[in-house]
Order: C-alpha cells, then sequence, then structure tokens
C-alpha cells in the first residue's frame, strides 16, 4: 500500500486517498465536513504576492533607520547595516557576519529564489536549477532569524527608554511586518512545488508524445 498517497482528517481521524485536485478546489471530509487541503494551485497565487510583498518590506527594513535616540541634545540614528558596520569597526567581526547572515543574507536567499521558482511553477514551466533551488530555500531556512533580530531590538527599547528618548524609525516597523509575513512564508511547505514540477513535466512530455505521433503520421501519409 502507498502510504504517500494517504491522507487523515485532523478531526474525525477518516483515512482517505489523496486524489490530485484541479484548478482553485480543495478536498473536504466525506465523514465530518472538514478541510482536508487545497489544491497547491490555489496556495500559489496567495505566496507569490506574499514573497514580493516580502522583498519590497526587506529593502525598506534594510534601508531605513530602525531607531533614534535623542539624550542631552543629542540625537543618534541606526540602520541594520549602520549596526553592522559598527560591530565590524569594533572588532566584533564574527558577531557582525553572523547578524549579517541571519537578517540578511539568508533570509534575502529564501525569498528571491523562492519567488523564483514560485513565478515559473505559475507560468506552467519548470525553471533551469529548479531542484538545487528548493534544496538552498530549505538549508537557508532555519538560519533566517529576522523575529530573533525583532525581539533583540523590542528588549533594548524597553531597556533604552529610562536612558534616552527612543523613536521608533520606518525599519522598525518594516521588520515587524517582516517577522509578521515570513511566518505564512514558512508555512508554505516548498515540497508541494515539486509534486507540482512533477505534473508539468508529465504535461509536457505527454503533449511532446502527440506531437510526436502526429508528425509520424503526416510523414506516413505524404510517403
Ligand atoms: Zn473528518
Amino acid at each position: 500500500m502507498n502510504h504517500e498517497n494517504l491522507i487523515a482528517c485532523h478531526e474525525c481521524d477518516a483515512l482517505f486517498r489523496k486524489p490530485r485536485l484541479e484548478g482553485k478546489s480543495s478536498a473536504h471530509c466525506r465523514r465530518c465536513g472538514a478541510l482536508l487541503y487545497r489544491s497547491a494551485s490555489r496556495q500559489l497565487d496567495g505566496i507569490c504576492a506574499l514573497t514580493l510583498a516580502c522583498l519590497f518590506t526587506f529593502v525598506i527594513a534594510q534601508g531605513f533607520p530602525i531607531l533614534e535616540l535623542e539624550t542631552g541634545g543629542m540625537t543618534s540614528r541606526t540602520s541594520l547595516i549602520g549596526a553592522l558596520a559598527t560591530l565590524w569597526t569594533s572588532d566584533m567581526r564574527i558577531v557582525a557576519a553572523m547578524v549579517f547572515c541571519s537578517t540578511a543574507l539568508f533570509p534575502l536567499t529564501e525569498l528571491a529564489a523562492l519567488l523564483y521558482v514560485l513565478v515559473a511553477i505559475r507560468q506552467g514551466y519548470v525553471p533551469p536549477g529548479f531542484n538545487r533551488v528548493l534544496r538552498a530555500i530549505q538549508f537557508v531556512r532555519p538560519w533566517g532569524m529576522i523575529e530573533v533580530f525583532m525581539l533583540g531590538v523590542l528588549i533594548t527599547i524597553v531597556k533604552m527608554v529610562s536612558l534616552a528618548r527612543v523613536i521608533p524609525e520606518a525599519a522598525l516597523f518594516a521588520f515587524g511586518a517582516l517577522t509578521l509575513m515570513l511566518v505564512l512564508v514558512v508555512m508554505f511547505d516548498p515540497r508541494t512545488l515539486w509534486d507540482m514540477a512533477d505534473e508539468i513535466k508529465a504535461r509536457r512530455g505527454a503533449i511532446g508524445a502527440h506531437a510526436r505521433r502526429g508528425s509520424l503520421h503526416k510523414k506516413r501519409a505524404t510517403s
């Protein structure tokens, strides 16, 4: 028995064979009516839009200041890049490299790679290096830690309030929005894309075989 093709209802434990859904449909439990799963193409539009929104928010979060501190008539602003540069010049290069990888490099790699495969699959073709890109997404995903950084910034704000006047800037809100959107992006399982790529390859293979058969018939008819 092929266990991979079975699905259990979360509500009543009834076991079903998992048929491939066409278009924007969803499968419901026959016994209790609970939603079992939605077709991948339905998820695709939403996750594609969300990934694009994440990329725009990511640019705002990286490019604008996070906080402005005002104390004794002096003001100081800092962005993530500014903080990284300060860490680097203060001889804390390993910390700077780790913060750069977990808050900029890995999240950006994941978002760009996800958008690359999502757009191609949505257009109905499998992009070059598809398997490698999906493996890269699964590799970098656990190392993106924007939510940990956000938590650190919030703790810093609470501690600094008694020492200086803290004014939140655009990047702080962008990081907040990015943290929430990334939760939804991470909920999307990239393995779904493997199923969809197999489907596209099978469809293209069938069309190719049909075209070859057609041209063979034409040759026979003309000879
Ligand atoms: Zn059920």
